[in-house]
Formats: structure tokens, sequence, C-alpha cells
């Protein structure tokens, strides 16, 4: 099936834009969605994480303790890298059955991190979300309610405007309003369409 990638830094318009190809009948797989699966009660993962760091990582109901692990792993590279290894092919796998379940033409990937993580290897085409980084800032503090600190915190452990734009095969400019974005989503899912027809032939 043919896959696109959809990325861009907090804020930039992600989930905004994957309404829209979902409107168009597009299967959308949120990559977020995947890493928290992977982790449920149950999950062989979880078990594991808990073996390792102890029982603490666990919340009273028995799920992941995400804030706490974060704490954990984040003067521990050593511990970071076995936590990486255990999850990222899991989330792999849980990402590739996802993408799998969709009917529709083609399939959407949205991962914050596509790029980063390397889940952009799963996916035919790169669709960044782009703004400046201004803008990106104004939105995101304003929809978390968070400080323009703490965001640009989050934006500098991430890929910056430049790096990812180098990356894209499409670009989705989302400095205007959201009806300028979902007419650029329109264009864009026609020759989608078209992509995704010419593979299958
Ligand atoms: P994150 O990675 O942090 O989850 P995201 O890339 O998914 O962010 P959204 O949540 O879609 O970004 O958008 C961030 C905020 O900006 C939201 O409050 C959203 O409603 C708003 N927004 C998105 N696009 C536009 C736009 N074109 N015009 C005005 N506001 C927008």
């Amino acid at each position: 099936m043919f896959r696109v990638g959809l990325t861009g830094g907090i804020g930039s318009g992600k989930s905004a834009a994957a309404e829209c190809f979902r409107e168009l009948g597009i299967h959308v797989v949120d990559a977020d969605w995947a890493a928290r699966v992977v982790v449920q009660p149950g999950k062989p993962a979880l078990e594991q994480i808990a073996q390792h760091f102890g029982a603490g990582v666990l919340l009273d109901n028995g799920e992941l303790n995400r804030a706490q692990l974060r704490t954990l792993i984040f003067d521990a590279p050593e511990d970071r890298a076995w936590l990486e290894s255990l999850l990222h092919p899991l989330i792999r796998e849980e990402i590739l059955s996802s993408l799998e379940q969709g009917s529709s033409p083609y399939a959407i990937l949205e991962s914050p991190l596509l790029i980063e993580s390397g889940q952009h290897q799963l996916v035919d085409r790169i669709c960044v979300v782009d703004l400046p980084e201004s803008l990106q800032v104004e939105r995101a503090s304003a929809r978390d309610k968070n400080h323009k600190e703490q965001i640009r915190k989050i934006m500098a452990a991430q890929l910056n405007r430049q790096e990812r734009l180098e990356k894209a095969d499409d670009v989705l400019d989302n400095s205007a309003g959201l009806a300028e974005l979902r007419s650029q989503i329109e264009i864009l899912h026609q020759r989608y369409l078209l992509q995704a027809a010419s593979i299958q032939n």
C-alpha cells in the first residue's frame, strides 16, 4: 500500500492536517497511539520495563507512569538505549499492522518524530507541515497553556525547520488559516491518489 508520513514540529498542525485527510476518507495511523499500545497493561513490553526499572515505574492502576520513566532515562543513556531497543521494533510492528488495516487507496502515518525515529523508512513519501517557528511557539503554547520556554525546549529536541524541510517530499504551508490548509490537502490528496494508483498498476 502507498504510505505517506505526515510530520512537523510541535504545534505545526499535524493533527489538524490528519483530520483533513480523515475527512477525505483516508486511513490515518497515529505513531504516538502505537507507542502507547505496545506498553499497555498485559503487553510483554510493560512487564520487561517494570523488571528493568522496578515497580515504581507503574501507576497504581498498573499502567506505565510515563513521566516517571522519562525522568529515569533523562540522564541515563544506557537505560534509554535499552528502552529504545525494546520499544522501537514493537512500535514499528504495531504501525505496520495498523497501516495494513485501512482500506483507503493510500494511508497516512502521522508522527511528530517521523524522521528522528527512523519511521520515515516505513513510508513512500514525507509530507511536512511547515510554519515559521515563532507561530509554532504561539499556537503550541496557546493550545497547551504551556510556557513558551517549555515549548522551545521540546522544539530543541526535534529537527529544526530547515532540517525537516530538507527531508520533505511535500510541504503543507500552515501559516495561514485552516481553510487554506484544507485546500492544499485537497490538491495533495489528488496527487497521492494518482501515485497510489500508479504503484498498483
Ligand atoms: P503536536 O505535535 O504538539 O501534537 P500538532 O502538530 O498536532 O501538534 P495541532 O494540534 O494540529 O498541531 O495544532 C496546534 C494548535 O494550532 C491547535 O490548537 C490547532 O487548533 C491550531 N491550528 C492548527 N492549524 C491552524 C491554522 N491553520 N490556523 C489556526 N490555528 C491552527
